[in-house]
């Protein structure tokens, strides 16, 4: 609808023929529109084109209420911010209103003695999407008055009788009327407020200490939740969970490639990019660090694993690099296999232990970066005969390699190791010193791992031999 933000009076408003939706009849409207041209409706998700989009475009268009069930970092939070973008760019509201009152039709008591007084003139104002949207994470000590309201211990001072709504201090529920509210991990909101706040959504009435005040809000309610948390019987309460329209699980990224794609557009990113070389292999490394965690039983997998811990992960190995470029007056930043250790840094907050034994965080991150090392140096190598580099440290060469290593050392392995610059070749034709010794410490440690060269990990470094 065209929105025309120029009108100021409920007169003017009438006189345009200006007609007010319910909130879902606006989603579902945009949202038609989008789907006929042609348009991305949630861009910027990633691998949810064929699985969880397709089925909230439906909730949408029923004008269902949605949960949406996933492990953390599953981008539900994201999802369901997209769905502002289906809102329409201005709507009216009774001018000062703090629930974005219809003036076609005011709810609160204010408006509505406004709406006498002033007749035709009744003042208009127009909002825009992100005045119409909020979030909360629930939280067990969430109460009624900071979600629905709350009687104003002035207001009634001043002579106001209780159940009249110009005692009421409206709570986050309210004020997004005629928008979207977002109330992320459901089940932690006690008992009494869902309660609470399925009587908002179905009776529109809402009870503050005892006054039961009628308040017909118009809010688009969705919800998001841990599955486990959520069909764990008694976290929610049964009116509310038949409430929901439309249950819709989420996931992680299906493929190496899809987690790597969003860790390369939400990672944070400067202004010095252009010096940064990043090997599509050490992307790899570590996009499997977190699929391998996902795997993990050692890891607690009914909380998951976040895409975030890839992204955290993918900057603090991107960071050890332009530190160790900075340190030694270079130009180029490329990261290498001895620059994951720090990313325990960031994957020891993101991964929850089953056990709680001493050191065993140290020592299982170690071992999730072994293995996907090992994964990703197979997928590239297993098809290669690497005996020549094997047999060169048979007889007696060495390789010292290292985070802090400077990489203008590593070119010269190529010559004393037979063999190296042919392994390289499978993964670079970059002969740069920062790329080659990326490569090299790929291959060096892959075949350490894979049991055919010995490493030695000292303070100056890891010293490779037979
Ligand atoms: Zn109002």
């Amino acid at each position: 609808m065209a929105s025309t933000p120029q009108i100021n009076t409920l007169g003017a408003l009438k006189e345009s023929d200006y007609k007010v939706l319910p909130v879902r009849e606006e989603i579902r409207n945009n949202l038609i529109n989008k789907i006929k041209a042609e348009e991305e409706v949630f861009p910027g998700i990633i691998g949810f084109e064929n699985t969880v989009i397709p089925q909230l475009e439906n909730a949408l268009l029923s004008g269902q209420d949605i949960i949406l069930l996933g492990e953390r970092g599953q981008a539900k939070s994201r999802l369901i911010r997209g769905l502002v973008n289906l809102l329409d760019p201005h709507i009216p509201i009774v001018t000062g209103c703090e629930i974005n009152d219809n003036p076609y039709k005011p709810i609160c008591y204010g408006c509505r003695e406004k709406a006498v007084e002033l007749g035709e003139d009744l003042p208009v104002d127009w909002i825009t999407p992100s005045d119409r949207y909020s979030e909360k994470l629930a939280t067990p000590d969430i109460s009624i008055a900071d979600l629905i309201g709350e009687i104003d211990p002035i207001k009634i001072a001043e002579g106001r009788y209780l159940g009249d709504e110009l005692a009421i201090h409206f709570g986050l529920v309210p004020r997004t009327n005629r928008g979207i509210f977002c109330i992320n991990e459901l089940p932690d909101l006690a008992e009494r407020i869902q309660v609470g706040l399925f009587n908002l959504m179905e009776e529109r009435d809402v009870q503050i200490k005892g006054y039961r005040v009628q308040l017909p809000l118009d809010v688009y309610v969705v919800s998001t939740a841990n599955p486990e948390d959520y069909t764990n019987r008694g976290r929610i309460v049964t009116p509310l969970k038949d409430r929901y329209g439309a249950q819709i699980h989420t996931h992680y990224p299906q493929t190496l490639e899809q987690e790597i794609f969003i860790m390369d557009q939400e990672r944070s990113k400067f202004p010095d990019e252009e010096t940064l070389i990043i090997p599509q292999f050490m992307k790899e490394v570590l996009a499997e660090v977190t699929y391998q965690a996902r795997l993990s039983r050692e890891v607690n997998q009914r909380s998951g694993v976040s895409v975030r811990a890839s992204i955290a992960n993918y900057e603090t190995m991107l960071s050890n690099a332009v530190r160790r470029t900075i340190r030694q007056g270079q130009e180029i930043s490329c990261p290498r296999v001895s620059d994951l250790p720090y990313i325990m840094a960031s994957l020891s907050g993101k991964i929850e232990l089953e056990t709680f034994e001493e050191g065993s965080e140290g020592r299982l991150m170690e071992d999730l970066i072994k293995r996907a090392v090992i994964e990703i140096f197979n997928k590239y190598f297993s098809d290669t005969n690497l005996n020549e580099i094997v047999e060169s440290f048979d007889i007696g060469s060495t390789a010292l390699t290292g985070s802090e290593e400077p990489s203008k050392n590593y070119p010269d392995l190529l010559n004393s190791i037979n063999g190296l610059s042919r392994a390289v070749a499978v993964l670079t034709d970059d002969s740069r010193p920062e790329i080659m010794a990326s490569s090299i410490e790929f291959v060096l440690e892959g075949l350490h791992l894979s049991r055919r060269l010995n490493c030695e990990r000292t303070p100056v470094g890891n010293i490779y031999r037979r």
